[in-house]
């Protein structure tokens, strides 16, 4: 157990921070622990709520219908909560920081839309956006809410009682219940399978995106990470590629990650906290 930093600890460190944003060219790399203040859990599975369910993988997704079939029921259900969410302070920080001409880009590992919603602009989502849906058998890429209206239509008596959903608004739903639910197809090409568009378990990253985020990154003045701890070589191998071409690497995140040994500036506290502070003093 290493101790939690002192208050005074924190002080230098944000005042470290303060002075590499404020040389400008910060490209960010954010996670799941930006919107969790979004009531947003780990869609993914890795860290966050839905760590009860088995993480879907992309091999069951695509191989087993019945899975992917209820993969879809809970989906919807729990489409309401991510719908339902905003931005937080953390994500209009941001924002507040790009418009002060300090941010570059942002690329994100989450899912949720929220950095745009914050106010974001040229945001590279690196693992998808649960906003859209891709056909697996023609490609065709359609947005989630007119999918939510058809699967609303279908479905007019389906969705858990009350006392089924979890206070973070996950659903433990029967896989009875789950099989009862109506799923639809794709419009494009006439009932092609749909996939949130989202990279999931056992998937890999489009190698366009991959390289489009590393260009980003050999270009940057420093690289922040907010909210990550790291631990998916998805956005760790930024921080490794920046750390070997001398670019700085700073972190803020709540606790340890992965990444603290190559972090020339490292933050442990809370988002809701330092985000809002440097926009203060940088933005203000
Ligand atoms: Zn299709």
């Amino acid at each position: 157990m290493t101790a939690a930093p002192t208050l005074e600890q924190r002080a230098g460190s944000l005042d470290a921070l303060a002075d590499l944003i404020a040389d400008g060219d910060v490209v960010v790399l954010s996670g799941a622990g930006l919107s969790t203040d979004s009531g947003i859990p780990d869609y993914r599975g890795a860290t966050g709520s839905l760590r009860r369910h088995t993480p879907m993988t992309y091999q069951t997704f695509t191989r087993d219908p019945r899975g992917r079939h209820r993969y879809w029921a809970r989906s919807y259900v729990g489409w309401r909560q991510i719908r339902g969410a905003r931005p937080n302070e953390g994500h209009r920080s941001v924002g507040e920081l790009q418009r002060a001409g300090l941010v570059d880009a942002v690329i994100t590992q989450n899912v949720d839309g929220l950095h745009q919603a914050g106010g974001a602009t040229g945001v590279v989502e690196l693992h998808g956006g649960l906003d859209r849906t891709v056909c697996l058998n023609c490609g065709d890429v359609a947005g989630r809410a007119e999918l939510d209206r058809r699967l609303r239509e279908a479905n007019p008596a389906f969705g858990p009682r009350v006392d089924e959903i979890n206070p973070d608004g996950d659903a433990e739903l029967p896989d009875e219940l789950l099989d009862g639910f109506v799923m639809v197809g794709c419009l494009a090409c006439g009932d092609g399978p749909l996939k949130p568009d989202v990279v999931f378990f056992g998937e890999t990253v489009p190698r366009d995106r991959v390289e489009r985020c590393f260009e980003l990154v050999e270009d940057a003045g420093s690289l922040l990470v907010l909210g990550s701890s790291l631990t998916v070589m998805s956005g760790y191998r930024f921080v490794l590629r920046a750390a070997k071409l001398g670019i700085p690497v700073a972190i803020v995140n709540s606790g340890p990650t992965r990444g603290d040994a190559k972090a020339d500036v490292r933050v442990d506290a809370p988002l809701g906290v330092v985000l809002p502070e440097l926009a203060r003093r940088m933005a203000g």
